[in-house]
């Protein structure tokens, strides 16, 4: 029997909360693309909570855009006997443990295997799991991970299906190897920030005169990229890439972003034909499953560069997509795959194949978790900020508790304790569906409209 350790702080986790959260954006057509003509940009959202008396709550969430949130919901209440009556020492001082557990619910993973709804739900509890971690560090938690120890983060892997790419001891000397120099690179971090790119000039339900002037804006505010949809309708969008070229000038990189709307030979035809207007990289071109179709419009494309990884299901893919020399910008999800255990997985896997990271963001509050994933491979993995950026989209960070902060086109280094992904008490009141304060107005509004 261990001998018991009176230090030890005896917490356990004794709630699970899930709420559905979602924002009305469809009818301004903000994140309106070639595939999503009407997203209502959504969170399902979990709080583990404890009896420990600091008083230090687990938020997490994935993102979804409407009606799939119910189903998220319901995903993330599948795995709350996992989570109740667990140590809150135990769960902070080995989040891959929990991690490793919900992976391995043999029900469950029927379901994927490691992908999908079940595995974004375990995304969000696992990314909970790290938001207490940090908090209880006192630590934001991109400092959390670059201040740990190499052999640490190592063990919070799963290599399993990876060693054929990546094995623990190579993972072991890039960890290494990464914290030379860490802290003069920490100390620009917090000086000057992380770039970033915006995509707000560029939803598809944009008329010209208004993707025009917030190109304009986004040059002016300090970016060096702007992103645009494409993919609905080849004349619209070279009319469209012409007026942002006009607007930004021959210096900022465009990308284009095809939310999968193509088969192989359409958008290696379609990417050719924009490509009078220097687009940095066409992402998402086609299924994100295809990893031979991205290599093959990448062959055929080149120097436009292809991106991926939004949609990107885990670690597998990802390796596949690297071994297979199917993309040049590889474009993590904080929400999308399992959470922080497997985003490091796939941060190492990048920084093997020396592809840059150019994380997706946007939606709800995935400006605000994935900033700290990109800012620890900063300072303690690559070491570099050479072609990387963060995509940035500028709206609902105010339904956060620290908000993403952008400063003349950089994330400002978050510095309060956690992963940035507490939404205000206010916020979840009022945009819970559909009983919350929005929504229920809103649905007495139709009943009357069609009454
Ligand atoms: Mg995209």
């Amino acid at each position: 029997m261990a001998t018991p350790n009176p230090a030890r702080d005896p917490a356990r986790v004794i709630a699970v909360d899930t709420h559905d959260i979602r924002f009305p954006t469809s009818r301004e057509l903000d994140g309106s693309d070639a595939m999503n003509p009407d997203p209502d940009y959504s969170a399902a959202y979990v709080v583990l909570r404890t009896d420990a008396a600091d008083g230090h709550e687990g938020h997490g969430f994935t993102f979804t855009i409407g009606r799939g949130n119910d189903v998220q919901v319901a995903a993330i209440d599948a795995l709350r006997g996992h989570l109740l009556g667990r140590s809150v020492d135990d769960l902070c001082a080995d989040p891959g443990t929990l991690s490793r557990d919900l992976v391995g619910d043999s029900q469950l993973r029927w379901l994927g295997p490691e992908k999908g709804v079940m595995h974004m739900a375990i995304g969000a509890v696992v990314n909970a799991a790290w938001d207490l971690a940090a908090k209880r560090a006192g630590k934001p938690l991109w400092r959390l991970l670059a201040d740990a120890e190499p052999e640490w983060l190592v063990r919070q892997i799963d290599f399993r299906y990876l060693t054929d790419a990546l094995t623990p001891d190579e993972a072991l000397t890039l960890l290494r190897r990464g914290r030379e120099g860490a802290d003069g690179r920490r100390t620009r971090l917090l000086e000057r920030g992380y770039p970033a790119y915006t995509t707000s000039a560029g939803w598809l339900g944009y008329d010209d005169d208004k993707l025009t002037r917030l190109a304009r804006r986004a040059v002016a505010d300090g970016f060096r990229q702007i992103k645009l949809k494409v993919g609905a309708d080849l004349d619209d969008d070279i009319r469209r890439c012409r007026a942002a070229r006009a607007a930004v000038g021959p210096d900022v990189r465009i990308a284009i972003d095809a939310n999968q709307r193509w088969d192989i030979g359409e958008a290696i035809r379609w990417t050719r034909a924009l490509a009078a207007f220097d687009p940095y990289w066409i992402e998402e071109p086609t299924s994100p499953d295809d990893i031979l179709g991205h290599a093959a419009v990448r062959e055929a494309v080149a120097p436009v560069k292809v991106a991926t990884g939004e949609h990107v299901h885990n670690r597998v893919v990802f390796k596949q997509l690297l071994q297979a020399g199917a993309l040049d910008i590889l474009q993590l999800d904080a929400a999308r795959v399992a959470g922080v255990n497997e985003n490091l997985a796939i941060l190492l896997l990048a920084a093997k194949f020396e592809v840059p990271v150019c994380p997706h963001a946007g939606g709800v509050g995935l400006c605000e978790l994935v900033q700290h994933l990109s800012m620890f491979d900063y300072v303690a993995l690559t070491g570099t900020t050479e072609d990387r950026v963060i995509e940035y989209v500028d709206h609902l960070h105010d339904h956060f508790v620290d908000p993403v902060v952008i400063r003349e086109g950089h994330y400002t280094a978050p510095t309060a304790p956690g992963f940035s992904a507490t939404m205000r008490p206010e916020s979840i009141a009022r945009y819970t569906y559909p009983g919350g304060g929005f929504w229920a107005a809103d649905l007495r509004d139709r009943e009357e409209q069609t009454a």
